[in-house]
């Protein structure tokens, strides 16, 4: 089934287009995905993408608890087996605890039996660690193929995008991502942050941590207010 939909897509579409909805991470091509919630209010959203990591997690956590900020874990399968007491802190402060993947494989380009196996095995790990089975996906570096779409909808998973992201991977120092990220803030912005690094389990991500309390003054003196991806899960 999946062939013959991937053969009808490849039909009717033609490969440029599947490249572009491969690349594109709110291209929803191969299925729904949320890039940027209601653009009518004041909301914000952020989210946090490949953790859990001993260098920033933790103290993103603190950071969040002090000024009541909800927020959002895209969390890699691996990750989460060395580090299962950070998952579960994140998940017991009533954030969201989404799937990153087993291991943080780009996926566009893989087959359904690996891509069902990223999916299942990081579900399973993350439903061990934090009690409760993750609700929402985020692929990857955005990179999806019909596949993924198949095997999130299997899990029950609603697929998020993002609405900007502001290279705080590279540390270009704290000051700089909380600068970016002021700059680029508009309403319903689902914003993506790192407090780990998908394949080095114990990257560098104090930057990203220590730019978190500016992020949310600026943004909270721009009159915005943060609010959970929860509310954006399940939407149409
Ligand atoms: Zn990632």
């Amino acid at each position: 089934m999946i062939g013959e939909i991937l053969g009808a897509s490849l039909g009717a579409l033609g490969a440029g287009t599947l490249v572009l909805g491969a690349y594109r991470p709110n291209c929803r091509l191969f299925g729904k995905v949320i890039g940027r919630g209601p653009r009518g209010g004041r909301a914000l959203y952020l989210t946090f993408d490949d953790g859990p990591n001993p260098t920033a997690t933790e103290r993103i956590a603190e950071t969040l608890d002090v000024h009541h900020v909800p927020a959002a874990f895209f969390m890699v399968g691996a990750h989460v087996e060395r580090h299962p007491d950070l998952s579960r802190a994140v998940a017991r402060a009533g954030h969201e605890v989404g799937n990153h993947t087993q291991h943080h494989l780009k996926l566009h380009l893989r087959g359904p039996a690996t891509i069902s196996r990223e999916l299942e095995e990081s579900h399973a790990v993350l439903s061990t660690a934090t009690g409760r089975p993750p609700r929402c996906f985020r692929a990857p570096h955005g990179l999806r193929n019909p596949f993924v779409t198949f095997a999130a909808g299997r899990l029950g998973y609603t697929v998020f995008g993002w609405t900007f992201g502001v290279f705080d991977s590279a540390r270009p120092g704290s000051e700089e991502i909380r600068r970016r990220v002021r700059a680029r803030l508009r309403p319903g912005a689902v914003i993506l942050l790192h407090d780990g690094d998908g394949y080095d389990p114990a990257g560098d991500r104090r930057q990203t941590a220590e730019a978190l309390p500016g992020i949310i003054r600026d943004a909270r003196d721009a009159g915005y207010e943060f609010r959970s991806l929860q509310e954006l899960i399940g939407r149409r």
